[in-house]
């Protein structure tokens, strides 16, 4: 009953600032509201084309606002933005170009979460990645191209982190149930039992049938650590489709960049303020064609006796990582690496993090931790701009 009037609420307060223009993605000085008759682009030929034949069937029940059209004069374009709640979470999908985008482009967008939520929600009975966890130790199930990849990628992501990043983690994130009503701290022989179902290596993968297996009774594969990314690369991909250059994705914080912002050499996206409310910012990312994922203590959790149980488990204690980190932040090019990155990074902690941070040159890292102090990897040092007192930003890490 909470969680449905928290999605009504959240519902109202996404219809409201459908209204409104969103603080890190756009400039809020020179824009107003407008209708742009979109017959009046010279270029309507060139973007945004579909064919009268193609339907992208949604839900009936998806909560989704109308389009929010702004006449931008700092960027010279207009800015067609939509939202919807999806995936359990929040989605923001703003279009700049120089005519409206039509509906049927966040029709497409829409629909192609629809389409992977459908396939990889573990608590949809019809999803691919259900029947995964009903066959445990039954039998193997084959899975479609995209479902094979993504666990390609998360099992690339367990073994990076030795199995810190686990995707069987789902009998313990269950078990746990935070961010939902019945979450709680559960018996320590629970507990036990939870974590000794988890193990990646007793995934059996089949290449030639594109099957997947969970050997034992009782495991679960979990993607909700990885799945968020992946997600919003096929979004990206749907836009640079259809033509479009620039655009900013939202999933619920999960920001990927399309091309630049027009008439600027990057995006302005702020970093999430751990301590504050959703709209609380540490500073500001300028970033162009790259994703930003963080993982963080103040996205799901429960406070009993003065102790914060967020929802990043640790798959080795099956407790909530409790390591001094309120939250990472990954740059990267793909979502999904940033995803499956920030999740891994946050249970390897600031000292392991950091260090591996520092052996790749395709990724940038951004430490908060509970001493509300802020590190950061070289690459940021132009790229972050601090725009929050109470912190205290120290730059790169000495261990
Ligand atoms: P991340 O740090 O990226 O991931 C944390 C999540 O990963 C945890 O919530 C847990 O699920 C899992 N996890 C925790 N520890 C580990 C670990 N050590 N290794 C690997 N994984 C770990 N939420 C709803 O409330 N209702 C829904 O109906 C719903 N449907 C969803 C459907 C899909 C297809 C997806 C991808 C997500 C859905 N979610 C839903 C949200 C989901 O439950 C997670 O909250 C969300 O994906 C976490 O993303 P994040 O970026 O906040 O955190
Ligand atoms: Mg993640």
């Amino acid at each position: 009953m909470k969680g449905r009037l928290a999605i009504w609420m959240l519902c109202a307060v996404l219809m409201l600032s459908a209204c409104q223009n969103q603080s890190a993605d756009s400039s809020t000085d020179s824009e107003h509201t407008t209708t742009v008759d979109s017959t009046d682009a010279e270029t309507s030929e060139a973007i945004g084309v579909y064919t009268s034949d193609e339907q992208f069937e949604l839900p009936g029940d998806l909560i989704r606002s109308n389009a929010t059209v702004v006449d931008d004069s700092k960027t010279q374009s207009i800015i067609t933005s939509q939202e919807s709640y999806q995936i359990g979470t929040y989605i923001k999908i703003s279009v700049y170009a120089d005519m409206q985008a039509p509906d049927k482009l966040f029709d497409e967008i829409f629909y192609t979460i629809d389409f992977y939520e459908k396939m990889i929600a573990k608590n949809i009975t019809t999803s691919e990645v259900d029947a995964i966890n009903a066959a445990a130790g039954i039998e193997p199930v084959a899975v479609s191209d995209d479902l094979w990849m993504l666990i390609q990628q998360g099992l690339a992501y367990s073994a990076l982190s030795d199995g810190k990043f686990d995707i069987t983690i789902g009998p313990l994130v269950d078990l746990w149930g935070i961010g939902t009503d019945t979450a709680h701290i559960p018996d320590q022989t629970e507990i036990d039992a939870a974590v000794a179902l988890i193990n990646y290596h007793d995934i059996e993968l089949d290449e030639a049938n594109h099957s997947v297996y969970l050997k034992r009774e009782g495991m679960k594969l979990d993607l909700g650590a990885i799945a968020k990314g992946y997600i919003a690369d096929a979004i990206k991909q749907v836009i640079l489709n259809r033509g479009y250059e620039h655009a900013i994705i939202n999933l619920g914080g999960n920001v990927l960049t399309v091309g630049t912002k027009p008439n600027s050499d990057y995006w302005s996206v702020g970093v999430r303020d751990p301590n504050g409310g959703q709209s609380d910012i540490v500073g500001i990312l300028k970033l162009r064609d790259n994703a930003i994922v963080s993982s963080g203590i103040y996205e799901r959790f429960f406070i009993e006796d003065g102790v914060r149980y967020h929802h990043i488990l640790n798959p080795y204690t099956g407790y909530p990582e409790q390591n001094h980190l309120a939250s990472i932040s990954i740059v990267s090019e793909k979502s999904v690496d940033g995803d499956g990155l920030s999740t891994s990074l946050f249970v390897m902690g600031l000292d392991e993090a950091y260090a591996y941070a520092e052996t790749r040159d395709d990724i940038e890292v951004l430490f908060i931790t509970d001493e509300n102090k802020i590190y950061f990897t070289d690459g940021l040092a132009d790229v972050f701009v601090p725009t929050n007192t109470l912190y205290e930003v120290v730059g790169a890490y000495k261990q």
